[in-house]
């Protein structure tokens, strides 16, 4: 059944399931001293390192975590509470946002900001250009001194389109402020080393790259400033407590690093995949695809966004799923029902075009016949959302 679906969740490879059993066959806490605490120690090691390998960061900055959203909230949340005492009450007035981030952020970021502006804090959104990229010279502009935090995705979940990420680096630099990045999407897509990016955290999920659900990692440089969210044992650094998922973390490194080895060779085979679904949406009446004016190396390869008129999402993705394709709207869904995407209203989308979203991200497993069949079942699946009308 072709699932066109990789950017919510990505098969488990074969390599992650392999190792996640031969971990799950050891027994023992990993902090502890005897023999099998010692050896699932071992193991944890083992995977930290090669977890480092694959991103370019050293073993000691990798904190393992339950996925993005969790690695998420602890940069945001961890970063910006670590910039004021504990005792001290944030400044309502202050000029100088303590967070800058875009609008377009996953709710893993957008949602800690809004818990942080509930406690006081000041956070900037910059918003996004049409085209999808956020617009860096009002990230730069909103960041001055006071600024604890920028936080800006590598590349955007529903769109596909990267950000300007190394001038957010500068921005926050030149602020003295921690620079993040959600790298998800970009993990085992995009050439991605930590070192080289100069930030101070990057957030990584473990079931994007093939990895089991419930797996991830912050990376997070030496001595950076960070308030644990959660209390406990005080493992991972102190940042991160409770017992640390050995098969996981073992699962996550095998995934990681064949991602990581075959990325290249993907990245063009899904890239020309892509291309055969765009070519298939640019000769479909009423179809914009979102970026389309952007250079190659400004959008993942494996994801195509399109925002169709006359329609609903939900219908959309019901025709399709009935003809046995597995796609997405890219934004929030609840109950059945797919939320206006915030990210095509922050690109300056009417309410009706947030509403009338396909995005098909490919990966591993995508074959050309479950590109031929989307685009065999396209035409008929828009023409009966659109007889379905665009009313919710
Ligand atoms: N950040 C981005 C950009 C994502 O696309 C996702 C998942 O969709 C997350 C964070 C959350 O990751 P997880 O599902 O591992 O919590």
């Amino acid at each position: 059944m072709p699932y066109l679906d990789h950017a919510a969740s990505s098969p488990l490879r074969p390599s992650a399931r392999a190792a996640w059993l031969e971990a799950a066959a050891v027994v023992g806490n990993p902090s502890a001293t005897h023999a099998s605490g010692r050896e699932a120690r071992r193991l944890l090691e083992d995977a930290r390192e090669s977890i480092a390998t694959s991103l370019g960061a050293d073993p000691a900055e990798v904190l393992l975590t339950s996925g993005g959203t969790e690695a998420d909230n602890l940069a945001v949340l961890g970063a910006v509470r670590a910039s004021r005492p504990l005792s001290s009450i944030p400044d309502d007035d202050a000029t100088v946002p303590a967070l800058v981030t875009s609008a377009i952020e996953h709710p893993a970021v957008l949602e800690a900001a809004r818990l942080l502006e509930g406690e006081g804090f000041g956070v900037a959104y910059a918003p996004a250009r049409p085209s999808g990229q956020v617009d860096a010279l009002a990230l730069g502009d909103a960041v001055g001194e006071g600024t604890a935090l920028v936080s800006l995705m590598w590349a955007n979940n529903e769109t596909g389109v990267i950000q300007p990420v190394s001038a957010a680096v500068t921005a926050a630099g030149e602020a003295g402020a921690i620079a993040h990045s959600d790298a998800v999407q970009a993990i085992g897509h995009l050439p991605f080393h930590f070192h080289e990016s100069d930030l101070d955290l990057a957030s990584i999920s473990g079931h994007k790259v093939g990895a089991p659900v419930g797996t991830g990692a912050l990376l997070a440089r030496r001595g950076v400033a960070l308030r644990a969210i959660g209390a406990g044992g005080g493992q991972e650094r102190g940042i991160r407590s409770g017992t640390v998922d050995v098969a996981g973390a073992a699962a996550l490194a095998a995934a990681l690093a064949e991602a990581v080895a075959v990325r290249e060779e993907e990245a063009a085979r899904l890239r020309l995949l892509r291309g055969r679904i765009e070519e298939a949406l640019a000769a479909t009446p009423g179809a914009r695809i979102t970026g389309a004016e952007l250079a190659e190396n400004q959008r993942l390869p494996h994801l195509t966004h399109a925002v169709i008129e006359g329609l609903r999402a939900e219908a959309l993705l019901f025709a399709l799923d009935r003809a046995g394709l597995s796609a997405s709207a890219g934004s929030a869904c609840r109950a059945g029902v797919h939320q206006p995407s915030h990210v095509v209203l922050a690109m300056g989308g009417s309410e009706e075009e947030a509403g009338a979203t396909l995005r098909c991200s490919l990966g591993w497993t995508t074959t050309e016949a479950d590109v031929e069949a989307l685009i065999g079942a396209l035409p008929t699946a828009i023409e009966r959302a659109r007889a379905a009308g665009t009313r919710r």
